[in-house]
Formats: structure tokens, C-alpha cells, sequence
């Protein structure tokens, strides 16, 4: 068998036709920009994260970076400022807060849930703390009760950079509607991926969503009036409709994501590998399914020349990387070994049992080598 890591083509084709069609719609109007499309899928976008507003943007770190951005412009935030975030994250969440100039603190992950604990998070927390990016990493939500608390008692802005959660929920909330403000993003791979970049703001507050509005449209208030210097940052009237067509289907490929992933822990059984916490059903969309083992480029290995393709998310931890060298001194160990061990196993609804099932037993038969040498 040959199991890619993913095929978007074959993620496309789910909904082939449909997507074309959406598409050859927007084609014919002629209106490619700040259109009708977009204006929908906002509505749609919004209601379906259980927000008031969502303001499309043209890309997941472009949603978080205006959003710190607006917050300094509202007065919320100032240079310098710390903002806490999970050192185990994707470096699109480090990259908007030091783009903005505050200060990022990474706060170093629970091994067990693979994301912030309360003890950590105290501990991080300084007179100058003035925001927790929340990161619903994998797909499995990381919010809880005492993050609400813990923001509310230090007065910190809770964002949720739900890039990873499309439809995840919180009891029967879903992420992107639990804090002040979210962030989305919908490049092609994510579990509700456009053709292309693409990216979402979704908040209560009508004062942001005007201001992340208005710094990624130039700085303009209105037209050719710009009483801030912005950028340009648009979703687009093409992604926007393939987006509509794709929001329809998410909650059953998230249910199919998540049959899968039941297998998976029903079934792996080698004892070298190790599963993270297993979640209440719907507080976890499985975009990546990791696990982890020391023995991680082996079985990498292993599972290629059977045939199988997997990813590691991620192998350099933001504070190690070379562009973040004032922070490569730091040790958060958790976050380092999870570096080291991790391994992505596909994924994804296009996926068939029998795909499923060829993994499962590939990685158990693995059993005997990985153990001699542990
Ligand atoms: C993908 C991703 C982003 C960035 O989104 P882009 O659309 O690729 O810019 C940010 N944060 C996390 C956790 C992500 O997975």
C-alpha cells in the first residue's frame, strides 16, 4: 500500500464538483475582492463558532498579527507587554506577538495533554502579563475553567489561535468563541483548508472586528481615509466560496477524523509508542494525530519502506529556532523531548479503513526491534 502524509487532491475532490461550481460562480460575477462571497462566509463563519463577527483575512499568522496589532492600537496592549504562549506550538503564534513588538514568554507543556498546565501558567505570570495565546495544538482543545479564571483574575486577553481546531468544542461551545478574540487560518491542509491562503478573526467585540477590518484594508475607515497605517490582508472572493462549500461538510469529516483516530487508540499496541491523553468526543478534531517514541526516526523509517508517509510537528521548537537566537538559551524540556519524539500519522477523512488498519499493523510489527534497543 501507499498512504501519503496527505493528498489534497483527493481532499478537493470530497466535494469536486461543488467546489467547481462555487468557483466558476465567482469567475462569471467578476467581483473578486470584497464581495458578496466573502460576505457570506463571514455570516456563515461566524454563526457557526458561535461569534458575532468573524473578519476574513488573507492568512492564518496575518489573523494573528492584526489581532495583537488592533489590541495595541485600542490601548489593550503596549510594546513590551508579555504575552504568554505554549513553547509546543506551531511559530505563527510567536511570530505575531514579536512582530508586534511585545514579548513572548514560552510556557513550557504538560506531557500528559501535550498543551498549558494551571502550576506553569501561574508561574509565568508577571505584572507585565497581558495575554494568553491560547493554542488548541492538533486539534484538541486546551481550554478550561481555571484558564478563564486565571485570565480574568490578572486581566489578560484570551486568544485562541484556533488554526488548528475547525469545529472543535468546549462543552457546547466550540474554540474560537471562548476568548476574546480567535484566530483562524485556512490554509490548504487544515481541516477546513481553501485552495489557496486564507485566514479569519472571529470576536464579540464589534470595536476589534472594525479594527482588525480596518488594518488589513490599508488602514482605511473609509474609502482613501486612513487614519492608521495598515496593510493589505483580504480573504478572497474565490476562498471565500470554496470555504462555504467545505464549512457545510466540516462536522462530518471532523466525526470521520475522530472514527479514525478511535482506531487508532483502540488499536496500537506497541508498547514503545506512547498515545497522548485520549479526549471526550468532539473536544478533539485530530488535525495531527501524533505519538510519540525515542525511537522516532526508526519507525519514520520503518513506516516508509512500507510505504507509509508521516510528518513531525514540529522538529525545532519556536525558542529554538535560529531567528529566535535571545531565547535558544532557554530549556523547556517537555516541549524539547516532544521535539525529539513526535511523529504525525495520517489522518484524514479521504483515508479507508483498510488504510487505517495497514498503519496500525505496520506500526505493531515494529514491536520487537524498537524494544531491543530501548
Ligand atoms: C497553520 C497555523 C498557523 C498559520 O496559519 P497560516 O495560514 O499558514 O499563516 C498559525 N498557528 C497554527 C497553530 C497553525 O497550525
Amino acid at each position: 500500500m501507499n498512504i501519503p502524509y496527505l493528498s489534497l487532491k483527493e481532499v478537493t475532490a470530497l466535494h469536486g464538483e461543488e467546489i467547481q461550481q462555487a468557483v466558476a460562480q465567482v469567475t462569471g460575477s467578476g467581483r473578486y475582492l470584497q464581495g458578496e462571497a466573502v460576505h457570506l462566509f463571514e455570516q456563515h463563519y461566524a454563526a457557526y463558532i458561535g461569534t458575532t463577527h468573524c473578519v476574513g483575512v488573507a492568512n492564518g499568522l496575518d489573523a494573528l498579527t492584526l489581532t495583537l496589532r488592533a489590541y495595541m492600537e485600542m490601548g489593550k496592549l503596549a510594546e513590551g507587554d508579555e504575552v504568554l504562549v505554549p513553547a509546543n506550538t506551531f511559530i505563527a503564534t510567536v511570530l505575531a506577538i514579536t512582530e508586534n513588538r511585545l514579548k513572548p514568554v514560552f510556557v513550557d507543556v504538560d506531557e500528559y495533554t501535550l498543551n498549558l498546565n494551571t502550576e506553569t501558567l501561574v508561574q509565568a505570570i508577571t505584572p507585565r502579563t497581558k495575554a494568553l495565546m491560547l493554542v488548541h495544538l492538533y486539534g484538541r482543545c486546551t481550554y478550561t475553567p481555571t484558564i478563564r479564571t486565571l485570565c480574568q483574575q490578572h486581566h489578560l486577553l484570551l486568544i485562541e489561535d484556533n488554526a488548528q481546531a475547525h469545529g472543535c468544542l468546549y462543552n457546547t461551545q466550540r474554540t474560537g468563541s471562548l476568548g476574546h478574540a480567535a484566530c483562524h487560518s485556512f490554509y490548504p491542509g487544515k481541516n477546513l483548508g481553501a485552495l489557496g491562503d486564507g485566514g479569519a478573526v472571529t470576536t464579540n467585540d464589534p470595536e476589534l472586528a472594525q479594527m482588525v477590518r480596518t488594518l488589513s484594508n490599508y488602514g482605511f475607515t473609509e474609502k482613501y481615509v486612513a487614519p492608521l497605517r495598515g496593510r493589505n490582508s483580504r480573504l478572497d472572493e474565490i476562498q471565500a466560496a470554496v470555504l462555504d462549500v467545505k464549512l457545510h461538510h466540516l462536522d462530518s469529516e471532523n466525526r470521520r477524523r475522530i472514527a479514525i483516530a478511535r482506531t487508532y487508540y483502540r488499536n496500537i499496541n506497541n508498547p514503545a509508542i506512547t498515545l497522548p491523553q485520549m479526549m471526550d468526543a468532539g473536544n478533539n478534531v485530530y488535525h495531527i494525530f501524533p505519538i510519540f517514541t525515542p525511537h522516532r526516526d526508526e519507525l519514520q523509517q520503518h513506516l516508509l519502506a512500507h510505504g507509509i508517509q508521516t510528518l513531525i510537528h514540529y522538529p525545532i521548537p519556536p525558542h529554538k529556532q535560529a531567528c529566535y537566537r535571545e531565547w535558544n538559551h532557554l530549556t523547556l524540556s517537555v516541549t524539547e523531548r516532544l521535539a525529539h519524539q513526535e511523529l504525525s500519522l495520517p489522518l484524514n477523512p479521504t483515508m479507508t479503513d483498510d488504510e487505517v488498519a495497514y498503519i496500525v499493523e505496520t506500526l505493531n510489527s515494529k514491536l520487537s526491534t524498537l524494544n531491543s534497543k530501548s
